[in-house]
Order: structure tokens, then C-alpha cells, then sequence
């Protein structure tokens, strides 16, 4: 019988100068990027985290942790298509993913399917089983000064 999991990812980076802005494996004009180990995508990384909090196979540190020479300015949709084949591997196909990225600027609007197509494309499944929504933090807290970028991202899997 189908069983049917769901998975929470949620992941913040830091905004500092001289670093390119991705979001979910799209590049985007700004000033500021965000800084980590890997392209530090903050998109990808909490949809990878709630794909495998779906199917219960730790999280993105687990497979991929910063102290690996590896993973240093890694591609996240990289990442994301292993997740993928993770997933395959374990019996798991994707139902479908949602996440929203939290940051003040600049709008993620006109990227939107882009960002779609990218997160879709390293799934191997239909542009239909993802979405992916902005917000701002309305000025409040570290994201509302620009400080940083945040992401949450759901995700439902079945046995297939
Ligand atoms: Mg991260």
C-alpha cells in the first residue's frame, strides 16, 4: 500500500557584498549575495532539507557538510538532483514541493518560473509538482535589514 510522507526544510544565509545571489539555481542582479560553503542557494537547501525530512534521511549536513572540501562553492541544484536520486533509491516519488523565500529585495516575481523549471528539472518531475512563493520580512528582524535571506519549503512524497 502507498504511503504518503511529508518533510519541512528551513534554512537561512547571511547577505554580504562580492557574493552572487542564487535562488533556486537561478542568478539574480544584486549587490549583495548570499554567503556560504556550497553557492549557499538558501531556496534549494531548505527544499533539500524537507525532501529528505520526507523520507527520513537526515538532512542536507548529513550528506553533504560543510567541512568537505567537495561541497566548497557546490552547485546546489547539483545537490538537489543527488537528493533526487536519493529519493529514487529509497522507493520514494515526489508528490509535490512548496517553499517561500524570505528576503527584502529584490523581487523574486519575474524569476518565479524560472526558478520553477530548475527546482522541476533537477526533480525530474512536471513544473506542476513545485511552486514557489516570496515574501519580504516587512522590514522586521535581520531579513527585514537586509542582513540575510531565509527559506521554508514543504514537501510530500509517496511510495511508489
Ligand atoms: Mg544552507
Amino acid at each position: 500500500m502507498s504511503e504518503t510522507r511529508t518533510g519541512l526544510g528551513v534554512d537561512s544565509h547571511r547577505l554580504v557584498a562580492g557574493r552572487p545571489l542564487i535562488l533556486g539555481g537561478v542568478e539574480f542582479e544584486s549587490e549583495l549575495g548570499l554567503d556560504g560553503h556550497s553557492d549557499a542557494d538558501v531556496l534549494t537547501h531548505a527544499v533539500i532539507d524537507a525532501l529528505l525530512g520526507a523520507a527520513a534521511l537526515g538532512d542536507i549536513g548529513t550528506h553533504f557538510p560543510d567541512s568537505d572540501e567537495r561541497w566548497r562553492g557546490a552547485d546546489s541544484i547539483d545537490l538537489l538532483s543527488k537528493v533526487a536520486g536519493m529519493l529514487i533509491g529509497a522507493g520514494f516519488e515526489l508528490v509535490n514541493v512548496d517553499a517561500t523565500v524570505i528576503i527584502e529585495q529584490p523581487k523574486i516575481g519575474p524569476q518565479r518560473e524560472a526558478i520553477v523549471e530548475r527546482i522541476s528539472g533537477a526533480l525530474g518531475v512536471e513544473a506542476s509538482r513545485v511552486n514557489v512563493k516570496a515574501t519580504t520580512a516587512e522590514q522586521i528582524g535581520a531579513f527585514g535589514r537586509g542582513e540575510g535571506a531565509g527559506a521554508v519549503a514543504v514537501a510530500t512524497l509517496r511510495t511508489s
